[in-house]
């Protein structure tokens, strides 16, 4: 069996750690304070579609007021959700889903609570004469009806994928409130770390996978009702992604270090394709653990689900589009390898994915390309041409004044979305690389994450510390590669050129 070929190849090859790795200080998940704890009462009825329960949650307040993203709302019967990038996330058949919010409390005080934004996307929860320096909790009611389509939050006759479902705090900025709209194109989140306690009652017979550890969840059995509650804890993580997956499902489960890998696949899919997925997120997460800092979650889910998006992050868990399970070309690879990259970039290290999506996208993919090439350069050559010939192809946008940095609604299209954040943005990385060499870019890509996991990191900040790393302004650099501004590939070029010293 090739899987279990990979996986004594994995563990007989000693790792080449570099200087420094096995010295980086990673705070244990535990000792970091977050900003919130998200305790939540659910029951999941996997007939009817939805999900009815209630959620606490615990933080400090910044303001008078704190406001909840509720974006299952955007697939709301109501919603007009015209147009090609629509299209793509809804696909053909689509049944509306929606979030319905009852009796919100405000330490355990009704309050006169209000749903804005134009799909009832925003949970607004007034806290008169509370002060950050004592916490608060909100307590709300909801129930969720799981919308039908395409998307991070559906389902199909084995499966229910949840993301992006439980309502979250809005942030805040500098410049306000950051209430932005569930855009069409793009991963358009923006979340602080949090602690997750969550209660799920499912009917017996139903497995779940979650951003919680499922190895150690107390299982409750109810008789004669036949439910099963799951107690599943998460700390320091950005959201709370959770599916349920029925008796057609297997898990095969490896550890890399300490962490236990399960990845979900299904009765009827090629074994040895999924295997082999199970390897490529065994070997990505040891591998990027090795390279960009420790990886300080127990679990690591990789799920087999719908969608239209390929795969999709969530903190310790990805939903993988079903048809990768069926597929033997390194597409397959790239996307777990890609999922999978996105825990550090995204998960440990987060960034604002609305206006600054190419921060986290732009990295793991580079991340993924520098993955493939260390396991096989001759079958990696198919995955890092194409994204350079995005790359060569997103210069034609110039000319219509898009560029990679730029907000995630600035896009016209998934296309030329995909060109030039993760085509032209992980192509930018790769040229460093060859210009400096992957030892230095990774060894600034260590520091990034070692001063900016559990918290956020900003474009700005990345384009900081390569000016500081090489000695010059990297502004031609970036503006060439990130701003479309054709005209400094000399002088971008020239940067690469000057920082490259000894
Ligand atoms: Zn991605």
């Amino acid at each position: 069996m090739i899987g279990v070929a990979l996986i004594s190849i994995l563990w007989t090859q000693p790792w080449t750690i570099r200087a420094g790795v096995d010295e980086v200080q990673t705070w244990l998940p535990q000792q970091v304070p977050a900003a919130a704890s998200y305790r939540a009462d659910v029951r999941v009825d996997m007939k009817a579609h939805t999900v009815t329960g209630t959620l606490a949650v615990r933080f400090s307040p910044q303001d008078d007021k704190a406001y909840f993203h509720l974006y299952p709302n955007v697939f709301q019967e109501r919603a007009d959700l015209g147009g090609e990038n629509w299209e793509q996330i809804l696909g053909k058949q689509r049944e509306p889903g929606s979030i319905q919010i009852s009796e919100v409390r405000v330490d355990g005080a009704s309050v006169p609570y209000k749903l804005q934004g134009s799909m009832d996307t925003l949970l607004a929860v007034p806290l008169l004469g509370k002060s950050s320096a004592k916490q608060t909790e909100v307590e709300m009611n909801f129930a969720l009806q799981v919308p039908f389509n395409n998307g991070r939050l559906s389902y199909n006759d084995h499966a229910m994928w949840l993301g992006n479902w439980l309502p979250i705090l809005a942030m805040k900025g500098a410049d306000g409130w950051r209430l932005d709209p569930y855009a069409s194109i793009g991963d358009p989140f923006f979340s602080e770390m949090a602690n997750y306690h969550l209660r799920v009652q499912i009917e017996e017979g139903y497995q779940l996978a979650s951003s919680g550890i499922e190895s150690v969840a107390v299982v409750t059995q109810t008789r004669p009702q036949r439910q099963s509650i799951y107690e599943l804890d998460a700390w320091n993580v950005r959201d709370f992604a959770l599916v349920i997956l029925d008796d057609s499902y297997r898990q095969e489960s490896g550890k890399v270090g300490n962490v236990v890998v399960r990845t979900w696949s299904q009765e009827g899919d090629d074994p040895q394709v999924a295997s082999h997925l199970h390897q490529v997120a065994m070997q990505s997460l040891a591998y990027y653990g090795n390279q960009f800092g420790r990886y300080p979650y127990q679990e690591y889910d990789v799920v087999k689900t719908g969608g239209f998006f390929g795969g999709m992050e969530y903190p310790s868990i990805v939903f993988i589009q079903d048809e990768y399970f069926s597929r033997t070309d390194q597409v397959a690879d790239a996307i777990v390898a890609h999922e999978t990259a996105h825990q550090w970039f995204y998960g440990l290290v987060g960034n604002d994915e609305v206006r600054e999506a190419w921060v986290d996208e732009s990295l793991t993919d580079y991340a993924t390309m520098a993955y493939l090439q260390s396991v096989d350069p001759a079958r990696a050559r198919g995955y890092i041409q194409l994204r350079l010939a995005q790359s060569k192809t997103a210069e034609t946008y110039a000319a219509k004044g898009l560029r990679v940095w730029q907000s995630v609604e600035q896009f016209p299209t998934w296309k030329s979305y995909t060109e030039l954040v993760y085509g032209r943005g992980a192509a930018m990385w790769w040229a460093l690389r060859e210009g400096w060499g992957e030892d230095r870019l990774h060894e600034l890509l260590r520091q990034y994450v070692l001063e900016n996991q559990y918290g956020q990191a900003k474009g700005q900040e990345l384009m900081e510390r390569l000016s500081a790393e090489a000695g010059a302004d990297a502004t031609p650099f970036v503006d060439y590669w990130l701003k479309l501004r054709l005209e400094q590939k000399e002088a971008a070029e020239a940067w690469v050129n000057k920082g490259k010293h000894e």
